[in-house]
């Protein structure tokens, strides 16, 4: 894929990213998220936070969009890229970044993913998956 052709695909799945952020459920926190991610295979898949009003157990929208992959590609997903957006309830745009336990579930399917997250100016910050997580969690083998 050429460079054009990247920055059209990452266009896309920004795209996609804010507008899974609309049906974010995120009543306690009002912070809705939406993340839209493209497998190796070429795909989009995207998820939005859900929140539960026992707060541990909500969900973050990255690992709604891998859950997505998996039940749709198998145990052969490969994760090639993902962009996140989060708004306020009033659409104005927030900076985040994937949490460290998204972090952790991005580098299981793709440490040299693309990461692309909006920031509150409306610039979107780009990194490689293992950039975010260097010492991340790797089950030894026994
Ligand atoms: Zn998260």
């Amino acid at each position: 894929m050429n460079a054009a052709h990247k920055a059209a695909d990452l266009s896309a799945l920004r795209q996609r990213a804010i507008d899974a952020a609309r049906q974010a459920y995120a009543p306690y926190s009002n912070l809705s998220v939406g993340a839209a991610l493209r497998s190796a295979r070429g795909e989009v898949y995207a998820g939005c936070n859900v929140e539960n009003g026992a707060y541990p157990i909500g969900g973050c929208a990255e690992r709604g969009a891998i859950a997505t992959a998996v039940q749709a590609e198998g145990k052969d997903f490969r994760l090639a890229a993902i962009a996140v957006a989060a708004f306020a309830v009033d659409g104005t745009p927030l900076p985040v970044s994937p949490c460290g336990a998204c972090r952790q579930a991005l580098v299981e399917f793709g440490a040299d993913a693309q990461v692309t997250f909006l920031q509150a100016d409306g610039s979107w910050i780009e990194v490689d998956a293992g950039a975010l997580l260097p010492y991340r969690f790797i089950l030894p083998e026994q």
